[in-house]
């Protein structure tokens, strides 16, 4: 059993098929992952020119597909790893058993918790762009992150906002060179840096609400503003999907699953693990689907000699 359609879990189908494993893939409720909420993918291979997101993953899933994986879209609540073969239940009741499991769940958006967010999470304020984007055509919106989402985010808003602010906590930005350039040569991206948020501040007008403003401190000046923004798009990195399985797998304190060295082998003999689910460096498109043949492949490995 596959646990997750991103890249890792659909090129683990792809290996498993061709070494005649006979793999079921468990696709969950975002079927594609990640790569399917971001707008413009230049660092795949094989997409000269870069494409979009899902335009890829459609591929990769058609590619697994035309090889023999079997999928179905479900998701897993329960898993038992205590013995082979392991148990994992399905959302609709269904025990599947499987002689191995290649864990590929991803991770998902973080959010910051600020005071505000959760009141207007859904009416202004978001973790994508992609999605809510079209929402604040002709409006301000703020993005808060330095990283490769945060300023993707920002070029994506450029296109249809009239403002956006960059809120990064820093004085330089982590995400990629060729990002950096854009952004900063974008006439209507303002960055603000040294700058932390504080606050999301919005209206109710009865079952109506919208954010306002985004309260902002510089962290070198300890000066406190206000930003008038119609939407706040946090961008501020990943949380492993791991929840399934604590208690069964061996995790860091990040809750990123633990494998072996150069290895997808987890601390349960026969359950590996491939993808951002497992790597808490790279977290690349182009690496999840690498180590996602690396689990198929040692996946046949493991039953060959058990
Ligand atoms: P990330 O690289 O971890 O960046 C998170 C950003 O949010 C950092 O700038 C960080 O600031 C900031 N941040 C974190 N916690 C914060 C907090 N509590 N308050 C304020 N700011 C906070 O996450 P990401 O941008 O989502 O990228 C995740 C991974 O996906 C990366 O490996 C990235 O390269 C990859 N990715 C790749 C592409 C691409 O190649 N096309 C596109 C998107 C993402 P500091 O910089 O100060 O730590």
């Amino acid at each position: 059993m596959i646990i997750g359609s991103g890249p890792a879990g659909y090129m683990a189908g792809v290996y498993t098929s061709r070494a005649d494993l006979k793999p079921l893939l468990v696709e969950g409720m975002q079927q594609g992952g990640q790569l399917t909420i971001t707008n413009e993918v230049e660092n795949f291979p094989g997409f000269p020119g870069g494409a979009g997101g899902q335009v890829i993953m459609d591929k990769l899933r058609e590619q697994a597909l035309a090889l023999g994986v079997e999928m179905i879209a479900r998701s897993v609540v329960e898993v038992d790893f205590s013995k082979r073969p392991f148990r994992c239940r399905l959302d609709d009741g269904e025990d599947v058993v499987a002689e191995t499991v290649i864990v590929a769940t991803g991770a998902s958006a973080r959010w910051l918790k600020l005071p505000g967010e959760d009141e207007y999470r859904g009416f202004g304020v978001s973790t994508c762009a992609t999605c809510d984007g079209n929402f604040f055509r002709k409006k301000t919106t703020a993005v808060i992150g330095g990283g490769d989402t945060a300023l993707e985010d920002a070029i994506y808003l450029s296109n249809l906002c009239e403002k956006v602010y960059i809120v990064h906590r820093r004085d330089t930005f982590r995400g990629t060179m060729a990002l950096q350039k854009v952004v900063k040569s974008t006439s209507n991206i303002q960055i603000l840096w040294n700058s932390i948020p504080l606050e999301i501040e919005g209206e109710k007008q009865g079952f109506m609400k919208k954010v306002t403003a985004l309260k902002v401190q510089n962290t070198v000046s300890g000066e406190e503003s206000r930003i008038a923004v119609d939407g706040v798009f946090e961008a501020i990195g990943v949380v492993p999907a791991t929840e399934l399985f604590v208690n069964q797998l061996d995790m860091n304190e990040q809750g990123y699953i633990i494998t072996k060295p150069d290895s997808t082998a987890t601390s349960v003999e026969g359950v590996f693990a491939a993808g951002d689910v497992q790597d808490p460096v790279f977290r690349q498109a182009v690496i999840a689907a690498g180590t996602g043949s690396m689990a198929g492949i040692e996946c046949a490995r493991f039953l060959l000699e058990n």
